[in-house]
């Protein structure tokens, strides 16, 4: 199948990019490259640099690209950035994601994927959380992929765009080719296995008081790439709809902490920090629905093997891209 991806010199993008071609799909990356890099991009894919704010140049790519399917990762997807500047989060995440869902439903793309997140539903009322969980998110982010989420399903009904929304619990882990390298690194496993490489002397525990067994956020973390999987299950025809991403296990700052010191035979200074405005204290997906409906089978649930992937890929590319 001919796939247009978005984003697909990112993180996430460009091992589902991997995936996609290894599974014998046609890809075309589109990026900007403000958040990934041009070395991310598999060199088996075409690739565009262009932004979705430039409506013409979208539109021409997709149509160009013969899509008929669309992966849509090109975000902003930091919490805490999206509580500071909110503006940005509604600009790219909705304004010129629009364009994107405009140039498919022109180029009569057959089907969807978006990126979506458990920042979606916001503190949870019942957890493992199910899709039939009420969506409020806490910080402009999850606002702006509920807001996108929204758009798809008016897309759907009034122009027959069909769509896969996927909402991901922590993307965490690499392939071996590739990992996780962000400019501005905010997230947990990286951030821990930064101290273990000698980058960083001391790692952060972002609040110590939450309501939870010791106190710090408890998250589901997933292996790149299961979720890649899910992305090619998208594709097949008849699955439509919302679903969660996640292993049904939670695991505290804490507990990765001390995975990664496991799993990195080194031990790990961190140190006690007030909370992180806008995050939840407890998010573990309950992906019955994508087991079910998808056929989605994770292979690398468990914390160890996915922080391994992250520290054998760290390792190997301590410095990230070159680019
Ligand atoms: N966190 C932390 N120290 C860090 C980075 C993150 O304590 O250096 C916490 C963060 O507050 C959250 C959890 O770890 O509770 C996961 O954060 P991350 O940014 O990795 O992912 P998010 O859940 O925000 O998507």
């Amino acid at each position: 199948m001919k796939v247009f991806v978005t984003g697909g010199a990112g993180y996430i993008g460009s091992i589902c990019v991997e995936e996609l071609l290894n599974a014998g799909h046609e890809v075309t990356v589109f990026d900007n490259l403000t958040e990934g890099h041009r070395s991310a991009v598999d060199e088996r894919a075409t690739f565009v640099e262009g932004c979705l704010g430039d409506r013409q140049r979208v539109q021409d790519s997709v149509r160009g690209s013969g899509a008929e399917a669309v992966m849509h990762f090109a975000a902003n997807a930091l919490v805490g950035e999206s509580m500071q500047n909110p503006g940005k989060y509604f600009r790219n995440n909705v304004a010129h994601g629009l364009n994107l869902v405009d140039a498919a439903k022109e180029a009569g793309v057959r089907k969807f994927v978006f990126s979506s997140t458990c920042a979606t539903y916001g503190p949870p009322e019942t957890v493992p959380i199910t899709e039939a969980e009420p969506q409020k998110p806490i910080n402009p982010y999850g606002e702006s992929k509920l807001m996108f989420e929204r758009i798809l399903r008016w897309y759907r009904e009034l122009h027959g765009l069909d769509f896969v929304a996927l909402r991901y619990f922590n993307a965490a882990g690499a392939s071996v080719r590739f990992g996780e390298h962000h400019r501005i690194e905010t997230h947990l496993i990286p951030n821990v296995l930064a101290v273990a490489l000698g980058q960083r002397e001391q790692c952060e525990i972002y609040g110590t008081d939450y309501p939870t067994p010791d106190g710090t956020c408890i998250r589901d973390y997933i292996h790149i790439i299961d979720l890649a999987q899910a992305h090619m299950l998208a594709l097949e025809p008849g699955r439509s709809g919302f679903f969660n991403l996640g292993n049904g296990e939670g695991y505290s700052v804490r507990e990765v902490i001390q995975t990664c010191e496991a799993v990195t035979g080194r031990t790990l200074t961190a140190i006690e920090q007030p909370r992180r405005p806008g995050d939840p204290p407890r998010l573990v997906a309950d992906a019955a629905k994508a087991r079910r409906e998808l056929g989605w089978q994770p292979r690398f649930a468990d914390l160890q093997s996915i922080v391994s992937s992250a520290w054998d890929w760290h390792r190997r590319h301590p410095e990230g891209y070159p680019d």
